[in-house]
């Protein structure tokens, strides 16, 4: 992830994860003007040269005309570019996704396989971002790959913000596991101060292994848990 909103910080973190081995980024915008974000854009896009894969995902951020801005000004630097507008507004991710020259993804747009047909129906995406917490838990997240693939549709799969290495294992297992996976996996136990697992799920140069233990593989640390717990 790419998030600070400051032009120079995040041109500088997405050379040095080009250079630490990482394949794809997202830039968070939306939280700024949309100028702001479409010059941020064009310098993270210029800095890596095509090397790395590269969205931007403004998280519902903006109204339809902002998007539109945006997509005109910026999307011929990214692969894929994220829910621009509310999640319920399919009509609206359509209209962008006819101005954008990247392909639009959805993300909170996406709780159930009908919402994956619709947004196929209506071309308003051309993939999206496939979480457990939104499509309910492990067997009916791999299903929604199943659905995109059948669709031609591209998955990126992510992980809730800043989760233990347990839910994470279960994601890298998913990212192994889907039939299409062209957007890339994010886990988020990077993000963590401090995780629960023995083994915890780590990312190198841009990377990430399944374990290969039984279940999900993690060992978790009882000392670790009982550390932070709260008391009942
Ligand atoms: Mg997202």
């Amino acid at each position: 992830m790419l998030a600070t909103g400051d032009l120079d910080t995040d041109v500088a973190d997405a050379r040095a994860k080009a250079e630490e081995g990482f394949a794809a980024m997202k830039i968070k915008v939306g939280g700024k003007p949309v100028a702001d974000d479409i010059a941020r854009t064009q310098a993270i896009g210029e800095a890596l040269a095509g090397a790395v894969q590269l969205s931007a995902d403004a998280n519902q951020g903006w109204k339809r005309d902002d998007a539109i801005t945006y997509a005109r000004g910026a999307s011929a630097a990214l692969d894929f570019l994220e829910q621009p507008v509310m999640g319920r507004d399919v009509e609206g991710m359509a209209m962008v996704a006819g101005e954008a020259a990247c392909a639009l993804a959805a993300d909170e747009g996406l709780h159930s396989f009908e919402d994956v047909r619709r947004h196929h129906a209506m071309g308003a995406a051309k993939g999206g971002s496939v979480k457990m917490i939104k499509l309910g838990g492990v067997t009916r997240a791999f299903q929604a790959t199943e659905l995109f693939a059948e669709l031609g549709m591209n998955v990126n799969l992510a992980g809730k913000t800043a989760e233990t290495s347990v839910s994470s294992a279960a994601v890298v297992h998913l990212a192994s596991a889907a039939p299409v996976l062209a957007w890339g996996v994010s886990p988020t136990t990077p993000y963590l101060a401090v995780d629960i697992a023995r083994n915890p799920i780590t990312v190198r140069e841009g990377h990430v292994e399944a374990p290969t233990g039984a279940g999900l593989g993690v060992e978790v640390d009882e000392d670790a848990l009982a550390r932070y717990a709260r008391p009942s």
